[in-house]
């Protein structure tokens, strides 16, 4: 008798959104019992790359970077009693991955040939484990007590890049950029100096590139497409949900105007702003200069930039910043102009500030120790790309990417025992951006698969890397 042959090794996707709900569909095979889409991994094919395009050819939805997976793989458990044509399905190994997307189920086209779901709909993850058909049940329990984890952390990102890349010039500045930041969470978005980061940064305040250039993917706030903005909205978007700080406070300033008259001024240009959130500049200017360390505010207000220190200017500018109590602050090495003492202190306000005004910031840094010391999570961009984003803590203790670890190498301050090691070589300019791993030339792991483009791996929550050595070639 021919020995049935095994089934290919599977798939699951479960979609999440920020209301914690989990994505399920009536399948046109079984009706009426919903479920989450899963498909096969063809040969040569990651798991990863499988889930992507099976969530795309069966329900239309294509979103890339998984928000985490279950670690190892899980097998069918089936009853003595299942049915024939279901036995097949013995042994049958699956990988689930969880990706976190906020649409609307009924914008997905379900009506192609290859699509597998009579409908769409978003389910509490306790309901769907009930209703699903009995031999589904015991994975999906176990899926359930995964997907507590993510389903859990509901806040929505205030800043979420999809996608994101910007070309100038014929040049890739920077491609696939896809990382997050959540309200009252600063995340360090390190690199050396032309990696990326801060025209990444920029688009987050809708500055894009003059025609010559493009813009890719998305990038939204709060939920928003900032790509799809009308002008107006932009402006409102700049001046009162984004503040700035850069790192040389005294370009921020105009040299000709008072303290006073300056940070008065954020107030008289969003009045409508300022109105709407209850804000008076009465109360807010001198509330926060004393906040951020100002003993006597009414005589700040009446001094020139000049007349204050670069720390002083700073606080100035972090006070302007967050007159208007906006959802994002963008740092752009905003200590690197300050002695090591005063960048201290100024770090230590807006970790303390992020908390007590609840905006999200993101950091952007060369700096490996600012961003060790006082980040929560991290998205390291390398030659136009983010090769791993983490929790910060996680990072310290096991960075994947062999870029990531030579960037640890290479900063004097955690109590490493071993030698300070510089990494030799140089980033590649844009001009020499291929589609292999941009960081082979200077990797003591490459290796053969690494002149292809490298697939994203999910290390762990909110842990991925693009390195081939976490991914089968
Ligand atoms: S993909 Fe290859 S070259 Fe790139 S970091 Fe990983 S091992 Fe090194």
């Amino acid at each position: 008798m021919e020995q049935e042959k095994p089934y290919r090794e599977n798939v699951g996707m479960v979609v999440f959104n920020s209301e914690g709900y989990v994505l399920a569909g009536d399948r046109i095979q079984y009706p009426g019992s919903f479920q989450f889409p899963q498909g096969g991994i063809d040969a040569g094919e990651s798991p990863l790359a499988a889930a992507r395009r099976e969530l795309f050819e069966e329900i239309g939805l294509a979103v890339t970077e998984p928000a985490g997976e279950i670690g190892e793989w899980l097998t069918y458990e089936f009853p003595e009693d299942i049915p024939e044509h279901l036995k097949k399905f013995r042994g049958q190994k699956q990988k689930w991955f969880f990706f976190r997307w906020d649409g609307n189920p009924a914008d997905l086209q379900l009506d192609l040939h290859e699509r597998e779901f009579h409908s769409l709909k978003w389910m509490k993850m306790e309901d769907l484990a009930k209703e699903v058909v009995s031999f589904k049940r015991p994975t999906y329990d176990r899926i359930a007590r995964e997907a507590a984890r993510f389903l859990t952390d509901t806040s929505k990102p205030v800043l979420e890049y999809r996608r994101f890349g910007i070309g100038l010039d014929g040049y890739r500045l920077c491609e696939e950029v896809s990382i997050f930041l959540k309200p009252g969470e600063i995340l360090g978005l390190i690199g050396e100096s032309g990696c990326g980061k801060s025209i990444t940064a920029l688009a987050a305040t809708g500055t894009l590139p003059e025609p010559g250039g493009y813009a890719a993917g998305e990038v939204l706030f709060i939920g928003r497409s900032i790509f799809a903005m009308k002008p107006d909205e932009l402006r409102r978007l700049r001046g009162a949900e984004v503040g700035v700080i850069f790192q040389e406070p005294a370009q921020a300033l105009n040299p000709l105007l008072t303290i006073g008259r300056q940070l008065n001024e954020v107030f008289e240009f969003h009045a409508e702003q300022a109105a709407e959130r209850g804000l008076k500049a009465s109360q807010r200017i001198p509330a926060l200069l004393e906040r951020v360390g100002f003993a006597d505010p009414d005589r700040l207000l009446s001094t020139y930039p000049h007349e204050l220190s670069g720390g002083m200017l700073q606080r100035v500018v972090i006070v302007m910043a967050l007159l208007l109590k906006p959802s994002l602050i963008i740092a752009d090495e905003p200590t690197t102009a300050l002695d090591v003492t005063v960048q201290a202190q100024i770090m230590k306000l807006l970790v303390e500030l992020k908390t007590e005004e609840q905006c999200g910031v993101l950091l952007i840094t060369h700096n490996m120790g600012l961003v060790a010391q006082y980040a929560d999570r991290l998205a390291v961009m390398y030659a136009g790309k983010v090769i791993e984003e983490s929790p910060v803590d996680v990072f310290l203790s096991e960075p994947a990417h062999p870029y990531s670890r030579g960037l640890l190498d290479a900063i004097p301050d955690l109590e490493r025992k071993h030698e300070l090691k510089a990494i030799p070589g140089q980033v590649p300019a844009p001009a020499q951006y291929d589609d292999g791993c941009r960081f082979r030339n200077r990797c003591p792991k490459a290796f053969d698969a690494c002149d292809k483009p490298v697939p994203v791996t999910a290390m762990g929550r909110d842990h991925r890397v693009q390195c081939w050595l976490f991914s089968r070639p």
